[in-house]
Order: C-alpha cells, then sequence, then structure tokens
C-alpha cells in the first residue's frame, strides 16, 4: 500500500463480487470510492481508453487534473492521422516500437469507423503526406472528446476535472487503484480494478527534460496543455513499470525567436511548418539538416545547436507559396512570416542574399561561413542534390534564388515527449522485465517508443492505444469486479471538483 491506509477488500473473480465486504472506512482519507477503471488524464487517449472501457461495461471515473477536461487534444488541429501503412512507419521512424506501430496502422480504420459511426465529424477525403508521409482525416476533436465522456457517463460512470491523480494503491504488485487530491485539499481514494494512465507525456517537467534531452531542454518553448508534468511515468515507475527508449525524442514546432508571449492560441499559428522549404542555419551560419525532413524533425535538430536557435533562409518564391499555404485542413492559410515578425522575431528581408547576409552577421552570424553555406547550398540544390559541407541536401532541394531574400530567426517547442511508460500492444504497462504490471495500462503520450525522433501522429495514435488499454483494463475489471456498493449508479456525473 501507498497510503497511509488499510485496504480491506481485494479483487475477487466476478461470481464471486455479491459476497465480498464493503470496502472498510478508510484512514488518511476523505472519501473512499469504487469503479472498475480508473482513467488518469482526459486528453484524447484518456478519454478513447475510458469510453472503450465504458462500452465493455466497465464503471469507469475518468479524472483530469485541469479545470477543463482534453488536454493537448481540445488545443489540437484534429488531424486524425498516422502513418499509412507498417513499411512506411518503418521507414519514417526506423527507432520506433514496430510491435506497438503495426498494430496501430492496423487499427487506424476501425477507429475511424468506430468515430464516424458515433456521428462525430470525420472529413469524407484524406489528407496525404502530412508531416511527409501520412494519411490523415480532419474530425472534429471536440466533438471526439464530448462523446468519449458521454459513453461513460451513459454506462454510470463518471468525468471529474480539476482533480489530480497523486499515488497508485497497489496490493501485493498489482495496482487497485488511485489516490486523489481535490482543489480544496480533499484526499480522495478510488479501488478500482485497473488503472489507465494517460496523462500526456513528461513535457512540463523541466527536470525529467534535461536529465533526457540535455542543457537545451531549459530552452524548449511548452507549447502543451500545462497539466502533462510526468504523473503518469512518476506513477508508473513507482509500480515498478519500466521506461523506453525514445526519452530524449520529442514533438514540437519551430517557433519565432524571441517571442513577446506564447498562448495556447498562439500554438498553431506561430509554428513555422514551412521551416522545410528553406535553408535552416545555426548562429555559427552552418547546415545541420536536412531541411526537407520537416519542421517537426528540425525542430528537435535545433534544439542540439548553439543556444537552441535556427535561422530561416528563404525567397520570395517560398514566402509567397509555403508560407501562406495551410499545411492541413484546420491551421488556416495565413502570412505565418508575418505572423512571427508582430510576435517579436528577429527578421530581415532584403534585395539581394548578400545584403541579407550582411544583416544576419548583425545578429552575431559569422557572416563567412553563412556566405559558404549559402553557395554549396545552391551549388549542390542545382546539382540534383547530395551532400554540402557534410549535410544531406535533398534532390528536391530548391536554393533561394528570386528576390527579395527573408530571414528570421527560430527556437524549438515541445508539444510531448516521444519516450515513456513501456507497454505491450494491449496498453499493458510492463515492468523492466517485460512482465506486466498488475492492474496497470497506459496511452497516448505517456507510453514511450512509438514515435522515436519520427513522428507517428499525436491523436490517432492517442486515441487508438487508449482504446488498447481500454479493452484490456475492461478485460480485468470483468474477471475479477471488485464490490460495487460505493459505486456511482445509473447515468453518471460529470463535474468539476473545483
Ligand atoms: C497546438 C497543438 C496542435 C496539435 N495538433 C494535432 C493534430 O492536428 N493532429 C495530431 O495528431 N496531434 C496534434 N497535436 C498533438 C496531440 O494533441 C497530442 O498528441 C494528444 O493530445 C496526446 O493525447 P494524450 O491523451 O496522450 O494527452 P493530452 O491530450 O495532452 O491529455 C493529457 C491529460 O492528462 C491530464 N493529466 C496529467 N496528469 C494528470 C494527473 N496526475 N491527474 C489527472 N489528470 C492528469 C492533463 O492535464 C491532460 O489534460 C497537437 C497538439 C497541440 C498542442
Amino acid at each position: 500500500m501507498t497510503v497511509g491506509m488499510k485496504l480491506t477488500e481485494r479483487l475477487v473473480p466476478a461470481s464471486r463480487a455479491r459476497e465480498v465486504p464493503v470496502v472498510a472506512a478508510a484512514q488518511d482519507v476523505d472519501e473512499v470510492r469504487r469503479v472498475d477503471v480508473v482513467v488518469v488524464g482526459s486528453g484524447v487517449s484518456g478519454s478513447a481508453a475510458a469510453m472503450t472501457a465504458a462500452r465493455r461495461g466497465a464503471k469507469v471515473a475518468l479524472l483530469e487534473k485541469q479545470a477543463a477536461f482534453g488536454g493537448s487534444a481540445a488545443l489540437s488541429a484534429g488531424m486524425f492521422w498516422t502513418a499509412p501503412s507498417v513499411d512506411a512507419y518503418r521507414k519514417r521512424i526506423p527507432l520506433g516500437n514496430v510491435d506497438l506501430g503495426s498494430r496501430l496502422v492496423g487499427d487506424y480504420e476501425e477507429a475511424l469507423a468506430e468515430l464516424r459511426a458515433a456521428g462525430v465529424h470525420v472529413a469524407a477525403e484524406p489528407k496525404r503526406g502530412i508531416m511527409t508521409f501520412g494519411i490523415g482525416y480532419s474530425t472534429d476533436i471536440h466533438g471526439i472528446l464530448a462523446w468519449c465522456r458521454d459513453q461513460v457517463l451513459g454506462a454510470g460512470g463518471e468525468a471529474t476535472a480539476g482533480v489530480v491523480v497523486t499515488e497508485l494503491l497497489r496490493e501485493d504488485h498489482a495496482v487497485t487503484g488511485v489516490l486523489v487530491r481535490t482543489a480544496d485539499g480533499r484526499r480522495v481514494q478510488y479501488e478500482a480494478s485497473a488503472v489507465v494512465l494517460a496523462g500526456g507525456g513528461f513535457q512540463g517537467d523541466r527536470a525529467e527534460l534535461t536529465r533526457s534531452i540535455g542543457p537545451n531542454a531549459d530552452r524548449l518553448v511548452l507549447r502543451s496543455n500545462p497539466g502533462s508534468v510526468g504523473d503518469g511515468l512518476r506513477l508508473a515507475r513507482s509500480a515498478g513499470a519500466g521506461g523506453t527508449t525514445a526519452m530524449s525524442t520529442f514533438y514540437g514546432h519551430l517557433l519565432p525567436y524571441p517571442l513577446r508571449s506564447f498562448d495556447t492560441e498562439n500554438y498553431l499559428p506561430y509554428s513555422q511548418y514551412y521551416s522545410g522549404s528553406t535553408v535552416l542555419v545555426n548562429l555559427e551560419g552552418k547546415r545541420f539538416a536536412d531541411e526537407t525532413d520537416g519542421d517537426e524533425l528540425l525542430n528537435q535538430a535545433v534544439t542540439f545547436q548553439s543556444e537552441a536557435r535556427g535561422i530561416l533562409i528563404f525567397d520570395e518564391f517560398v514566402r509567397s507559396t509555403e508560407v501562406l499555404e495551410e499545411p492541413f485542413p484546420g491551421l488556416g492559410s495565413i502570412d505565418r512570416l508575418g505572423v512571427a515578425i508582430d510576435a517579436g522575431a528577429l527578421h530581415a528581408s532584403a534585395p539581394s542574399l548578400p545584403e541579407l547576409v550582411d544583416i544576419i552577421s548583425g545578429w552575431g552570424v559569422d557572416r563567412d561561413h553563412l556566405t559558404r553555406t549559402l553557395d554549396r547550398y545552391a551549388e549542390v540544390a542545382g546539382a540534383g542534390g547530395g551532400t554540402a559541407d557534410g549535410i544531406a541536401v535533398a534532390a528536391t532541394a530548391r536554393a533561394p534564388q528570386s528576390g527579395p531574400f527573408y530571414a528570421v530567426m527560430v527556437q524549438p517547442s515541445i508539444t510531448f515527449t516521444f519516450g515513456g511508460i513501456r507497454t505491450n500492444a494491449r496498453g499493458e504497462a510492463l515492468d523492466h522485465d517485460g512482465g506486466a504490471v498488475p492492474g496497470l495500462f497506459a496511452a497516448g503520450a505517456d507510453i514511450g517508443g512509438l514515435s522515436n525522433y519520427g513522428y507517428a501522429g499525436g491523436l490517432a495514435p492517442g486515441y487508438i492505444t487508449g482504446r488498447w488499454a481500454g479493452t484490456s483494463a475492461a478485460e480485468r475489471a470483468a474477471s475479477f469486479v471488485p464490490n460495487t456498493r460505493n459505486a456511482v449508479g445509473g447515468r453518471g456525473s460529470e463535474r468539476n471538483a473545483q
């Protein structure tokens, strides 16, 4: 047991559930509640896990620490996408967990069909080439989240916001529930057959980020809901679950530098999605990545450059096309350079490249290095691609050639972490030896290895891994049904505990 109270009830087989005595009054807690499945976090993965468990007959408590439901999913653009095939997954994410990746790709159509059947908006036509390789459909993410909660409530469960899950309850080696702190300081104990961790990753925990990523983790701008601070990983470790590789890799987009302010409504418009069509140099005036890798990979590469800064250099052609275009439906066609300038970014424009280089050298960038970098890039790109100063130049690369020319300074951000809790493709949390931790499941950005440097998507993987965890959690609850005398009955309740 991890809290100062005595839990007298053990999980018992369903057939014996009625014979089991009610949970004894717990000490040191203000209230004891009994459900089948607790889900920690109400983003897309927690909502999907809770919905799935509820539709399989489980009484679910969906618990959210913030005042509002939805996590980063509620801030997202709603593009429900992932790799179009296992081969594409392997190619784009060679370091990814192929077991997880294969099942993710295999379950994608079924997940879409489930959403369509639920009546939430899913675009009729797919968008291809997302993040250079993915396939996806525009969705009403708020509709998805609301539908999931409604399934939970309809099955007699609860969805409560404003409560922080602080500890896992354990009996022997099994996870048997959670301890929760409400906004007014009450301690509530939820006893359950299964707990699903869906806290959204550890991007908000600077200490864990610094351990995993290195010193420049301090410079990553948080582009996430503020509640994902690694609770899931900490809770999982406390129950003996292991971690994964990919701990130093993450998803985010390049943002203007500096920024006067950065609020949730700036997350989408400030993202410099078009960086793959520019020449990206560091403060030494040198390239360090193949720009056509795409913005979410360049964002990680910039993190490891001096002062975690980069400079995008491009011409009028790029400015009048890629900079203005909507990367995918829902993001809007806006002038992302104009938005960056308004946001406070260091920027320049000039009629010729040498004049632009002059201005950039005033930012402390070595003029000779930068001139050589741009010359070599133009040479290699003009020859159909190859390598310039040791860095790949793609066959599709296009050097800046039609003035005016532009430069904008950028910095990396972090939306969620790719490393996390070790799980299998049933959503079971695994210990360091690969054995399942009884009663513990995880989903979404809390699990590690599905994306690793390469990015497999956020919403679809969150929804689909949530279904895995919800299914397994419901199965466990069905075979070990705890006493339900304290459970919420009839149609459940959605509330805010603050
Ligand atoms: C601006 C933006 C745009 C995006 N656009 C897209 C897109 O179009 N397509 C896409 O695929 N992905 C997109 N993403 C990424 C996507 O939103 C995430 O990958 C996805 O939401 C992760 O789902 P999750 O359920 O794991 O975490 P989240 O959705 O972040 O939810 C986690 C929740 O857990 C809660 N929580 C954490 N700890 C506790 C605790 N101890 N107790 C209770 N609750 C807790 C948090 O408060 C949070 O609400 C976007 C993200 C952002 C920020």
